[in-house]
């Protein structure tokens, strides 16, 4: 796959375009932006760029051995590092310097890619920053983040950022509709239809990981039955509120009812100034907008307030609390606030 199948990221792609094409690739890369928007396909887009055998207007061939092998994270001058346990940890780092003291075994460089990099635990961090400090010349890195902020700031300092950002509603709905094309079985492709389609990709919030979600229509239907519910909690009984926590805390993919709630609170606070919910906004889950337009009439000092319980139960499932209870609690207190 060649760059410029890079969709919806058009800077990053362009500048990465640029650098392969003049050959200066810095060392140490930064791939910033939100999950799901592409970062990995770019880091394996500009490591087959670079090492492609037959490239196509400076471009990768897709079909070449070290393509291939790039796609399928086998090529012998690539190393790519996740998170084990939610930290990367300093024997993954040692792991990195071990494999950069090699020479090339096939291509001009030794790429490195490491995903989650503000995962790196202090230990981590600081034995990195020595490697990025001076790396040898045929090293290539690749740092990916969607908090980059919490990156070592000596770190930062010696990479150079590319910014990827949140996908447009349409971009996604193409590439989901690419990438059934390409699926090999009907159980990979989900098969979905043209609608479901259209409504993953509003309700993914710009993110492809939640668009492909969503495709599957169950789990679109329990996001839209689940914002209905909470959207008529402030009318609605303790009962109500008790039989939602019981349902939220039965669904797995919790990072989801955290980003579901916080759009829809959003929307909320947009509806309740007037404006009116952009539906091609990427941020914009804009399939409630006569929910999110009710739950404006209970205020946006009221709102605000219930943002801001969402964001310290949000921090506080980290730490071993009891999630139905908490969300019990956060529920509730939706109707006891509207009592008052
Ligand atoms: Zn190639």
């Amino acid at each position: 796959m060649p760059l410029s199948d890079l969709l919806g990221q058009d800077q990053a792609r362009d500048r990465l375009f640029d650098m392969v094409n003049c050959a200066r690739v810095p060392q140490t890369l930064l791939f910033a932006g939100p999950q799901g928007v592409g970062k990995n396909l770019a880091a394996k887009l500009l490591a087959q760029a670079l090492s492609c055998r037959e490239p196509v207007n400076g471009d990768a061939c897709g079909r070449c051995p070290a393509c291939i092998q790039i796609q399928r994270q086998l090529y012998p001058d690539m190393l790519l590092i996740a998170a084990e346990n939610q930290q990367i940890k300093i024997n993954q780092v040692t792991e990195i310097q071990d494999f950069i003291s090699y020479s090339p075994l096939v291509g001009e460089r030794r790429i490195v890619i490491i995903e989650d990099a503000h995962k790196l635990n202090e230990t981590a961090a600081n034995a990195l920053l020595k490697t990025l400090e001076e790396p040898p010349p045929a090293a290539l890195f690749m740092l990916l983040s969607h908090r980059h902020h919490l990156l070592l700031a000596t770190i930062l300092s010696r990479c150079l950022r590319l910014q990827f950002v949140t996908l447009a509603p349409a971009i996604i709905e193409e590439i989901l509709k690419l990438q059934e094309a390409e699926a090999e079985t009907e159980e990979e492709a989900g098969m979905s239809s043209a609608e479901v389609r259209a409504a993953a990709a509003v309700w993914s919030g710009g993110s492809m990981g939640r668009a492909r979600f969503f495709q599957v229509e169950e789990n679109l239907v329990w996001a839209r039955e689940f914002i209905g519910k909470f959207s008529r909690l402030p009318r609605l009984t303790i009962l109500a509120a008790l039989d939602l926590a019981e349902m939220t805390a039965q669904f797995e993919e919790r990072e989801l009812v955290f980003f579901l709630l916080r759009s829809f609170l959003h929307d909320a606070l947009l509806a309740d100034r007037g404006l009116t919910i952009d539906r091609g906004a990427a941020v914009s889950a804009a399939g409630w907008s006569a929910e999110a337009a009710a739950f404006a009439g209970l205020g946006e000092s009221r709102i605000l307030a219930i943002r801001q319980r969402l964001l310290a139960l949000e921090r506080a499932q980290g730490i071993n609390v009891n999630i139905k209870l908490a969300f019990d609690a956060f529920f509730t207190g939706i109707i006891f606030g509207s009592a008052e």
